[in-house]
């Protein structure tokens, strides 16, 4: 089960986000090639964290499953969705249980051609969930401009009402991942969850790259174990999102090491 409405936890080390040192990079010298109109320090192309560390502390992780009953998934932006919980939406639909996924903004910043780049990546992510489930899954998307989230706020906030029913889980990224946008999306998602008492799980994704796994053991991990099904149908769905994985004649957002993150036989989540 996930907690109530949780997310009470501070940054990991207690310090304030701005400064937290989980950050590897050295900020006055790396500037993001992650489109956004924000200002963020992610630099995908190092290699980060490696995932044997991070192996090593979730071994110890519960494994958790989400009560049986509709799934709420708030993605900031198209492809977070799949990487952070692409096997829990295939196994859920298999189940033949509700799915909805909250598509906040269309990934457009950053780009040259903002309109076909954002109708590309809403291209994508139809693709990767025919890819991913047999059944449809229903994505609502709510069209905030990318990096703008936490100006939005109270839309997410009406969408998230009304979506939810008595007995939903909501799927949130984590409010400390690093990327604004997942932040402020987890911070309102974590507030309405609170608001409404329903359960809430959060999802790391640049955590997995910029983090130190030893500062962060005593936060409340849980995996969701996947089948081997539920594994090879979310490779698949990931090679959709080629504007991200495998773009032409541009470093990608998710090269491989970063990719590496999102192949276990399990999802991470924070409850
Ligand atoms: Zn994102």
């Amino acid at each position: 089960m996930a907690g109530r409405g949780g997310c009470a936890e501070s940054c990991p080390n207690l310090l304030m986000h701005q400064d937290c040192p989980l950050m590897l990079q050295d900020r006055t010298t790396k500037r993001t090639n992650v489109n956004t109109a924000a200002d963020v320090w992610i630099d995908p192309s190092i290699r980060g964290t490696d995932e044997s560390r991070w192996q090593r502390v979730l071994a110890e992780a519960p494994l958790w499953s989400p009560a049986d009953g509709p799934l709420l998934i708030v993605s900031p932006h198209p492809d977070n969705e799949v990487l952070a919980a692409g096997g829990l939406i295939h196994m859920w639909r298999q189940w033949e249980r509700r799915v909805t996924i909250l598509s906040l903004t269309d990934g457009e910043a950053g780009y040259p051609h903002q309109r076909q780049m954002a109708r590309m990546r809403r291209e994508e992510l139809k693709e990767a969930l025919q890819v991913l489930c047999r059944s449809p899954v229903l994505v609502v998307r709510i069209g905030i401009p990318e990096g703008r989230i936490a100006e939005c706020a109270s839309k997410l906030r009406a969408a998230i009402v009304s979506l939810v029913v008595p007995g939903t889980t909501i799927i949130a990224p984590y409010e400390y991942d690093g990327h604004p946008d997942h932040d402020a999306a987890g911070r309102v998602t974590c507030e309405m969850a609170r608001t409404l008492g329903l359960p809430v799980a959060r999802y790391p994704i640049w955590t997995w790259h910029q983090g130190n796994p030893l500062a962060m053991t005593r936060l409340s991990w849980r995996r969701f174990s996947l089948s081997e099904e539920a594994q090879a149908a979310k490779a698949d769905a990931l090679r959709c999102f080629a504007s991200q994985m495998s773009p032409y004649k541009r470093a990608p957002i998710f090269p491989e090491h970063i990719i590496r993150y999102f192949a276990r036989p399990y999802e991470t989540f924070l409850v």
